[in-house]
């Protein structure tokens, strides 16, 4: 056996990573291998994000999500305190455009207050104006405790602690299968078995796959979302101070193109929310036929397709072209213009879809014969990441000293 851990965790990205270091931490006789399939830790969705430590202002009061993106949000400004990552707490303007998305303005407000958020305040036109001189709307929530971070360098901290409390990270080693073996799994990487007591499932847009080689039946599906950013051009950065979202549309779980400080300079607008043809495909031309194939083939897909045909080709046009996804930041930036903007990065979002075609919107997790699954973790998972670590191994702690 290549490595023989009591508790393997598949996947390094941050809620991998932050669960391997609750573990390390709380349970420091257990023996925790991460095992991931890239060269370096966090190499998808937590370094191709916004950055965002979201507040919480967004989720329904009582859901996982809320609790776990308070929870975590506090955790983590005081983690990155501590262990010296730059963080930055700018503060957030939610600004509402019309006189339709008051009501859902309204909704938001009762929902943060709901989630315990301190300071909320609504604004008026002019309000908006002395915290963002150049963004217009009709009225609109200051959310003071928003903050930005690099989440690459949360993770590499993450990773750094789990190796100072004795756990092993296992690069460049792809998880190819599981079978059980007596009470423990036999997990087949690239660069041989492993053998576990407990798994973790924390594979991100494999996520699901991993489940299958399980033969969990779990009937949801990854589909892989693209966003798409454009980076402010130097002489155009000062049109933004902080953070500056649209009112999201509650039929969809993404928040809308916005426009975000970077915490180590800049301000990018985006992310837009693109099907994409490849999982971990970060241009417009990436395709993988395996990809496209098993999306067809789940029914849930198709039942999507039908309820958000038209959402999906709005986003196609704004991916394709840009005087379109510049229109749409007019909104709320008036006097942007196309020259003002630059391509950025992109990031692709695991979005779990169940067999009936809704796209889940909570946390989910799914814990069986010795395997606990991370189902669905989209935003605001590495804001929550330390109490989503934190509720993974309450989840399993009964089973950690079993023989
Ligand atoms: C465009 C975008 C913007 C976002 N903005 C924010 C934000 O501002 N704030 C916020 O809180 N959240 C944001 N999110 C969400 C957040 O980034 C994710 O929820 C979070 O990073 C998920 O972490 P993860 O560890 O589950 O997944 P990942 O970071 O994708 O990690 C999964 C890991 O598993 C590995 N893996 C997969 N298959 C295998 C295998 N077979 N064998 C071994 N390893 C494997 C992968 O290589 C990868 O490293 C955003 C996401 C995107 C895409």
């Amino acid at each position: 056996m290549a490595y023989d851990g009591q508790i393997a965790i598949i996947g390094g990205g941050i809620v991998g990573l932050a669960t391997g270091l609750e573990i390390a931490s709380r349970f420091p006789e257990v023996r925790v291998v991460v095992i991931e399939k890239e060269p370096f830790v966090a190499a998808h969705q937590t370094s191709h994000n916004s950055g965002v430590i979201h507040s919480g202002i967004y989720y329904k009061p009582g859901s996982l999500k809320a609790r776990l993106c308070v929870e975590g949000a506090d955790a983590l400004l005081r983690f990155c305190q501590k262990h010296g990552v730059p963080f930055d707490i700018c503060g957030k303007v939610i600004v509402a455009t019309s006189d339709s998305e008051l009501p859902r303005l309204e909704e938001l407000f009762r929902r943060g207050n709901g989630n315990g958020l301190k300071g909320l305040q609504m604004l008026t036109a002019e309000q908006i104006r002395e915290f963002e001189p150049h963004v217009s709307g009709i009225r609109g929530i200051r959310v003071p405790g928003t903050s930005i971070v690099d989440y690459r360098k949360v993770a590499e901290k993450y990773a750094e602690l789990i190796a100072c409390n004795g756990g092993t990270i296992l690069l460049s080693h792809e998880v190819t299968g599981l079978r059980r073996f007596g009470s423990n799994t036999i997990i087949e990487t690239t660069g041989g078995p492993v053998e576990a007591r407990l798994v973790i499932n924390c594979a991100g847009l494999h996520s699901d796959r991993i489940s299958r080689m399980s033969k969990a039946r779990l009937d949801l599906m990854i589909v892989p979302f693209r966003g798409e950013y454009y980076d402010f051009v130097a002489s155009k950065q000062h049109y933004v101070n902080g953070l500056v979202y649209p009112v999201p549309d509650p039929q969809f779980p993404f928040l809308g193109v916005h426009f975000t400080k970077r915490v180590g300079g800049g301000i990018e607008a985006g992310p837009n929310a693109v099907l994409a043809l490849k999982r971990e495909g970060y241009s417009k031309k990436s395709f993988q036929a395996r990809d496209i194939f098993e999306l067809a083939m789940f029914h849930g897909f198709w039942r999507m397709a039908a309820k958000h045909w038209r959402m999906s080709i709005g986003e196609y046009h704004r991916s394709w072209s840009k005087a379109a996804f510049v229109r749409a930041l007019q909104r709320l930036i008036p006097e942007l213009t196309s020259d003002d903007l630059k391509p950025g990065g992109a990031g692709v979002r695991a979005q779990a879809l169940s067999l009936n075609g809704d796209l889940i919107d909570d946390f989910h997790f799914v814990y069986t014969r010795g395997i606990l699954h991370v189902c669905n973790v989209p935003s605001p998972a590495a804001t929550a990441s330390l109490a989503i670590a934190r509720h993974i191994v309450d989840m399993v702690a009964q089973d950690l000293h079993k023989k």
